[in-house]
């Protein structure tokens, strides 16, 4: 199966918040919940000041932290994109710890965030988004065709933009969302090194396994301790990654 992407170029959205309405409308999604979330934003210092939106939703990372510390596999990946089957989410909230994008919400009880449109796009169709934007800041396909897009059009705008880069390519081990950026990450309220932490691959490996056998225990005792349990082992691994990070930007700075 081709791995596929979306191009959503940064310099060209406007804000109308189009493909937010498209979304939720094309999904059918119950009321309150949305997967896209335009934030404006004031970007530069004064007196060179820009305004913006930041365009928040799912990045659908070929490494998806999300995806590995998913204890019922409700959370896959599927032609470069992550999919959710809330069908089989029990509501754990691990993702929502691990996502480096804070992407995935609990609502009533269950994980939701974008899954690019799998019923759409499994007919052949374009994402309910990306066919609604006016002025063509999201596109999908190929993932090394968006690449090429997004190349040219960082070249197109380096004139007006100098800082224009591409955003996705590489980050957090590649994103399935390729962005066109008129700034750097930071400015845009982007992770500038979005990487998977590496607890989480541990928290897969070794700590996973024994939280399954604690789901299958609180099924049967109480369900309400192992929750607790799991909870907490995510809150220290996010802690553990704070830290991490944080003892590499004082030894860069150093
Ligand atoms: S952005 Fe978050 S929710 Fe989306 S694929 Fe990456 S880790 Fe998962
Ligand atoms: S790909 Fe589909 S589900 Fe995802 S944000 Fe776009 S319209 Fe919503
Ligand atoms: S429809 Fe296009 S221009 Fe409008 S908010 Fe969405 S990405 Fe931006």
């Amino acid at each position: 199966m081709a791995t596929n992407a979306f191009l959503l170029d940064i310099s060209r959205c406007i804000g109308c918040q189009a493909c937010a309405a498209a979304c939720m409308t094309g999904n059918e999604l119950p009321t309150g919940t949305q997967y896209i979330h335009l934030i404006e934003q004031t970007r530069g210092e004064f007196p060179n000041l820009a305004g913006g939106f930041k365009n928040h939703r799912c990045y659908h990372c070929t490494d998806a932290a999300c995806v590995k510390v998913c204890p019922t596999g409700a959370l896959y990946k599927e032609a470069g994109m992550t999919r959710l089957n809330r069908e089989v989410c029990i509501g754990c909230a691990y993702c929502t710890d691990a996502c480096p994008f804070d992407v995935p919400q609990i609502v009533d009880g269950r994980s939701s965030k974008c899954d690019a449109c799998a019923s759409v796009t499994k007919a052949g169709g374009e994402p309910w988004c990306v066919r609604t934007c006016p002025s063509d800041a999201l596109r999908y396909g190929d993932r090394q065709e968006i690449l090429a897009e997004a190349r040219r059009r960082v070249e197109a705008i380096k004139a007006r933009y100098p800082k224009a880069r591409i955003y996705g390519e590489t980050e957090a081990g590649g994103l399935g969302v390729i962005m066109v950026l008129p700034d750097d990450p930071e400015v845009l309220d982007l992770p500038a090194n979005p990487d998977v932490p590496l607890l989480v691959n541990t928290w897969q490996k070794v700590v996973q396994p024994a939280a399954l056998g604690l789901t299958a225990l609180s099924v049967v005792v109480t369900g309400v301790a192992a929750t607790i349990a799991r909870r907490n082992h995510m809150q220290e691994l996010k802690a553990l990654h704070a830290q991490q990070a944080e003892a590499q930007k004082q030894e860069s700075q150093e």
